[in-house]
């Protein structure tokens, strides 16, 4: 059976975190947003084009080019017996679009990474990003790069404020999203605010679950 999954959570929820550990557990590509754009923007195809150009403009990829690039991907030969998208769906008309694509496969599993806002906040606030390097650390790690010994720095858009802001958007943005699948047997809401290991057990279970009673509806 194949293991096609799709993982939502607002920024902070830890959700490229498990991700990336479920892809290399369950032997499947993680399938990301940001990497599978920024591989797009270099091919020299009709999507990839209009990737470049909406980002060099500085502006968001439409959901049309978005399903295109996402749709192109799922057919590659490392895909074809399940993936993890991450940062996929966004909206309802690519989740629309992402069932049309699955038409012919097993059914997708959907997993809502869900943390309490106030925790959001404390965790992106608490987040530090190296200067030198780039890499990202959370809570108490001093004031400089474990990896690089660069000087560890608040990136702007982690600022509380700021970070409000982007929860409040994602919230309003995700609740169509979440309520588009929420009534399907495939859906699960995981709680998020817990350590990473025993998110991630949680994780496992719910595919677990999901994948010892495949002959129910596939709606
Ligand atoms: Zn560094």
């Amino acid at each position: 059976m194949q293991l096609n999954i799709a993982m939502l959570g607002p920024p902070g929820a830890g959700k490229g975190t498990q991700a990336s550990q479920l892809g290399e557990v369950r032997h499947v590509p993680r399938i990301s947003t940001g990497d599978i754009l920024r591989e797009a923007a270099q091919l020299e195809t009709e999507f990839g084009r209009a990737v470049q150009a909406t980002m060099d403009a500085g502006g968001l990829v439409s959901d049309e080019v978005m399903i295109g690039i996402v749709r192109e991907r799922l057919v590659r030969e490392d895909a074809l017996e399940g993936f993890v998208l991450d940062g996929f769906p966004r909206t309802v008309a690519q989740a629309e679009a992402l069932d049309t694509i699955l038409v012919d496969r097993d059914p997708l599993i959907v997993l809502d990474i869900s943390v309490p806002s106030d925790e959001l906040v404390r965790r992106l606030a608490a987040r530090r990003v190296c200067g030198e390097c780039g890499e990202i650390f959370g809570d108490d790690l001093g004031t400089e790069c474990g990896k690089c010994g660069g000087a560890l720095v608040q990136r702007s858009d982690d600022r509380e404020a700021i970070v409000r802001e982007r929860l409040k958007v994602y919230a309003r943005d995700s609740e169509p999203l979440t309520s588009y699948y929420r009534g399907r047997r495939t859906f699960a809401e995981i709680d998020g605010s817990r350590t990473p290991d025993v998110v991630e057990r949680s994780v496992q279970e719910a595919i677990d679950r999901f994948q010892s009673s495949p002959e129910q509806d596939r709606s």
